[in-house]
């Protein structure tokens, strides 16, 4: 069998030599009672990166010990590009969505020995799921494994957006103390109105995780939570996204990425938007309309805008959302802390043993299965295709 692999680049600097944490905090189970990915050995030590080409997701002596071939790139946008050329005799590819290897119709087509597209994290969006379908490539991620990682980013970029951190951090980093710039636009989030679209794994979690602040609490889901959750949280539930935005003070997107989600925050939605209000998008960037989303901030519709994903990535040097106003976006990161790297490097293992093995992958796991939605991706997507317009992604020139 032959693996192809798509990881994003090394350090510029060379693999680290050590790690700031000699080891990290052991979890025994998710929240829901769901199992941590169980391989039956791993190769690689939890914390350090695996995330990049020398980390091999810590996958290589395993494959090549039992007979297969491994090939790791991070060369993956452009018609001529290594991940491309792999591709044509790979049976396996592996990408994550930090550096997604867009696995588009045209390149399926190419690949004709490809059976399974793993997604090391969460979010298959970057496989076109129809095509996919369409061509009996069974499609699987890696459930859970940075689900809470990206709830800990969602509550970071808001406390810190609200506060107006990265303005005060610049006025230090450049050796001022005019305090009245630094707080010209810090509120305390404390009593404001903070809504996720989407109640899912990471959804809920924010939620959880928002409750201490003293704030009020709603969601809108294409899924009821049990009523037990509402009552916990006090949670107000919104029949439609409309509804919803329209009283909140902070908006934060947690749906996937599929034909109905696409766009959703247009010109039209964030006119509907509570004047002023914040969003904070961890969930996919194309999710929000690139040119609405810095209109708005231009004109105060909204006051600030987060997150860490963008549409193609890598975003290209000039995409708009590096140098809108208020903003605080970072590059793709809230998934792939050192932390959650673990975790899904040995989901990843734990998948390819239950293909080596024949034994079936956990249903959780399933995104589409015998050219079908199956799994999570029956519960959390719909069908067609998102990936199109991601041959921009080789506009990006690293610097
Ligand atoms: P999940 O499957 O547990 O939750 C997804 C939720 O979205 C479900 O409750 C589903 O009902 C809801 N949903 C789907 N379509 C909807 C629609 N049209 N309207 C309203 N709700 C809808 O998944 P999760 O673990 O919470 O992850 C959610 C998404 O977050 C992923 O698909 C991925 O795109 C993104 N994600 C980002 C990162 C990152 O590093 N930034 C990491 C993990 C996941």
């Amino acid at each position: 069998m032959k693996v192809l692999c798509i990881l994003y680049d090394d350090p510029k600097g060379g693999m680290p030599k050590n790690y700031p944490l000699s080891e990290l905090p052991k979890l025994n189970k998710y929240p829901d009672g769901m199992s941590l990915p169980s391989p039956k050995a791993i190769d690689f030590t939890p914390g350090e990166l695996l995330g990049c080409v020398s980390g091999e997701l810590g996958l290589r002596n395993f494959l090549e010990s039992n007979g297969h071939e491994l090939v790791v790139t991070s060369d993956k946008d452009g018609d001529d590009c290594e991940a491309e050329r792999e591709l044509v005799d790979a049976d396996v590819v592996i990408s994550q969505p930090f550096f997604p290897f867009y696995l588009t119709k045209e390149k399926m087509e190419k690949a004709k020995n490809l059976k399974l597209a793993i997604t090391a994290g969460i979010g298959s969006d970057h496989v076109d799921l129809q095509a996919a379908m369409d061509h009996n490539i069974d499609v699987v991620e890696v459930t859970y494994c940075n689900s809470r990682s990206v709830a800990e980013h969602i509550v970071m970029m808001i406390l810190s957006m609200v506060r107006d951190y990265h303005n005060q951090h610049r006025i230090v980093n450049e050796g001022g103390w005019n305090i009245a710039d630094a707080v010209q636009r810090s509120y305390d989030v404390e009593g404001m109105h903070i809504g996720t679209v989407a109640a899912g794994r990471i959804g809920l979690d924010a939620l959880r995780k928002m409750k201490p602040f003293d704030v009020h609490l709603h969601y809108f889901d294409r899924h009821r939570l049990p009523d037990s959750i509402e009552k916990e949280l006090n949670l107000t539930f919104h029949e439609s996204v409309e509804s919803m935005v329209a009283v909140c003070d902070v908006v934060t997107i947690n749906c996937p990425l599929h034909p109905e989600t696409e766009n959703l925050f247009d010109t039209k939605l964030i006119n509907k938007m509570k004047k002023g209000a914040y969003i904070v998008n961890t969930a996919r960037g194309k999710i929000c309309n690139r040119e609405a989303i810095a209109e708005a901030l231009k004109s105060g519709q909204l006051s600030g805008y987060a997150g860490d994903v963008w549409f193609p990535q890598p975003a290209p040097n000039d995409h708009i959302w590096r140098t809108m106003p208020n903003h605080g976006m970072t590059p793709h990161t809230s998934g792939t802390s050192l932390s959650a790297q673990t975790r899904y490097a040995a989901g990843v293992r734990e998948i390819l043993e239950c293909v080596m093995d024949g034994t079936p992958i956990r249903n959780e796991y399933l995104i589409v299965q015998d050219g079908n939605l199956a799994g999570m991706g029956a519960h959390s997507y719909s069908k067609g295709s998102a990936t199109s317009g991601s041959e921009e992604a080789q506009k990006y020139k690293k610097m």
